[in-house]
């Protein structure tokens, strides 16, 4: 069976089909049992490499799907979403660099279910750096889940079908720890984490000292214990650079202007 010649292909001496266009073999010989040889239509170089890129572009394509749904089911908050290593304004570099160091050792992070606890005052940027973990992470196709411990909370109390399963997930970022209230099942909500070794974020304005404080109630005490029982990287985010800071810096300089 020979292939149907294109414009610009030719006979080779060898009696077969030529591409006119990358020079390559359209039909091969293939040997029979008894010896005799057939033609056969076969693709050429170009019509390969056409092939393969229509895969890859089919493969990241059906990747690119997967994160996007990764991202709608992850990420309960619409503003989370913006909140990137693209968007940073590098205003903290030593927080970044952590945070991105993060996402590069994932695989050790995951495997020794390894946390992390962002603290610091109001408008530092702790739950920006969570966030952009947790999107690197996403955008790896690594399933994440950012939310906060009192969203969980209300979840697991109304019972509705669409019920979160915490232990789908490779890590989990939580929001803003310490606002809640130290009920029984935030209590089980921490301690079904800890036991499924996912690994934890946290960010909070509570100091590290208040998180382990042995004074405190014993029910929210028995919470943070779980919480950062495995959280072993503790970042500090300085608030002194803060959005606020650099919006009063800004319209500082705006006044010096306009008073020349
Ligand atoms: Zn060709």
């Amino acid at each position: 069976m020979h292939a149907v010649p294109r414009e610009g292909d030719y006979q080779g001496s060898d009696g077969l089909l030529y591409c006119g266009k990358c020079q390559t073999q359209r039909e091969c010989l293939i040997e029979l049992q008894d010896g005799r040889k057939i033609c056969k239509p076969t693709p050429c170089q170009c019509e390969r490499d056409e092939e393969r890129k229509y895969k890859e572009r089919r493969e990241r394509e059906a990747f690119q799907n997967r994160v996007n749904e990764l991202r709608k089911q992850g990420v309960t908050d619409e503003a989370y979403t913006r909140q990137t290593f693209a968007a940073d304004d590098n205003r903290n570099p030593k927080v970044t660099e952590k945070c991105r160091r993060y996402v590069d050792h994932w695989g050790e992070m995951k495997q020794n279910c390894y946390g992390m606890v962002l603290f610091g005052g109001v408008g530092g940027g702790k739950s920006f750096y969570a966030c952009c973990i947790a999107n690197a992470l996403i955008d790896r196709g690594v399933k994440v889940l950012v939310t906060r411990l009192s969203d969980l909370v209300r979840h697991r109390i109304q019972q509705t079908s669409s019920q979160i399963n915490l232990s789908e997930f490779d890590l989990i970022v939580l929001d803003d720890i310490g606002v809640e209230s130290a009920t029984q099942t935030a209590y089980n909500i921490a301690d079904d984490i800890y036991r499924a070794r996912i690994p934890l974020i946290v960010t909070t304005n509570l100091s590290l000292a208040q998180l382990k404080d042995k004074q405190q109630e014993i029910a929210r005490q028995r919470i943070y214990d779980r919480i950062i029982e495995r959280a072993v990287i503790d970042v500090f985010v300085d608030v002194r650079r803060s959005r606020i800071d650099i919006a009063r810096e800004k319209s500082r300089l705006a006044h010096e202007i306009l008073n020349h």
